[in-house]
């Protein structure tokens, strides 16, 4: 176990493969520093997820190393890690039940409260008490109820009440009002803020706002760097 993290990742010498005969990537040489954001990007295929699986440990390097803070993650328990990587996905998932239940699935021993204050945080909780029932209104796992900007807001105040060290964000291309937008820009602001970020970015102004670029490019680092050093 560590205690304190502070939520610095570095691949050493990364090289994976998910069919043993065409590498993902390629010697990747990373560090991912506590507190920053980061974007990653490239083409369709360049490695993107393939960099946040190894993170999140749904496969392991096929050679070199991921360490958090200096620890091999194979040498960490998967619940450690869990606790301190989340995942955001891009198709931000919503299961039957209340809004309630939705946002305290990030943390489970939440209060009412708790819940409350994370989704004021994030600016969630005027739409959601603009429904019928509130928090109480039941969701499906389609989420016919609420619009895409509405399931975003969702998944980021279940973030913000798990609290990770480290946060992997896929970024949503799905076209929002600008209403929503403004909203769901200020509460991705809220939710980087005071932790290490990685975000699969497709949004310009997402990349203009990271402290750290990552170019990939048929699982080859191009390009790292401050968007002004780009
Ligand atoms: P996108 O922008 O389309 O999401 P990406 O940058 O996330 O692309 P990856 O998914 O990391 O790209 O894919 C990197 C390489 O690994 C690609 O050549 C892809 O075909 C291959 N790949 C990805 N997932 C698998 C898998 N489950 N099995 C086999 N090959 C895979
Ligand atoms: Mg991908």
């Amino acid at each position: 176990t560590i205690k304190d993290v502070r939520g610095e990742i570095v691949f050493k010498g990364v090289e994976f493969s998910y069919d043993n005969k065409r590498k993902a990537l390629h010697e990747v040489n990373l560090t991912f520093k506590a507190g920053q954001t980061i974007a990653l990007v490239g083409h369709t295929g360049s490695g993107k997820s393939t960099i946040v699986n190894l993170m999140s440990r749904f496969y392991d390097p096929t050679k070199g190393s991921v360490t958090l803070d200096g620890v091999d993650l194979r040498d960490l328990k998967l619940d450690d890690l869990r606790t301190n990587v989340s995942y955001v996905l891009q198709d931000t998932f919503i299961f039957a039940g209340t809004i309630m239940d939705n946002i305290r699935f990030g943390k489970p021993t939440a209060t009412d409260e708790e819940v409350i204050s994370a989704a004021k945080a994030i600016g969630a909780h005027s739409f959601i008490e603009r429904l019928e029932e509130g928090y109480k209104t039941e969701v499906e796992e389609k989420g016919n109820v609420l619009s895409v900007g509405e399931r975003q807001l969702l998944s980021f105040a279940r973030a913000l009440l798990a609290d990770p060290k480290i946060l992997i964000l896929d970024e949503a291309t799905a076209s929002i009002d600008t209403e929503t937008e403004l909203t769901i820009q200020a509460g991705l602001k809220k939710l980087l803020h005071n932790r290490t970020a990685i975000m699969i970015a497709h949004r310009l102004s997402t990349i203009r706002d990271a402290d750290h670029i990552i170019v990939l490019d048929h699982g080859e680092v191009m390009e790292a760097g401050a968007h002004d050093e780009l």
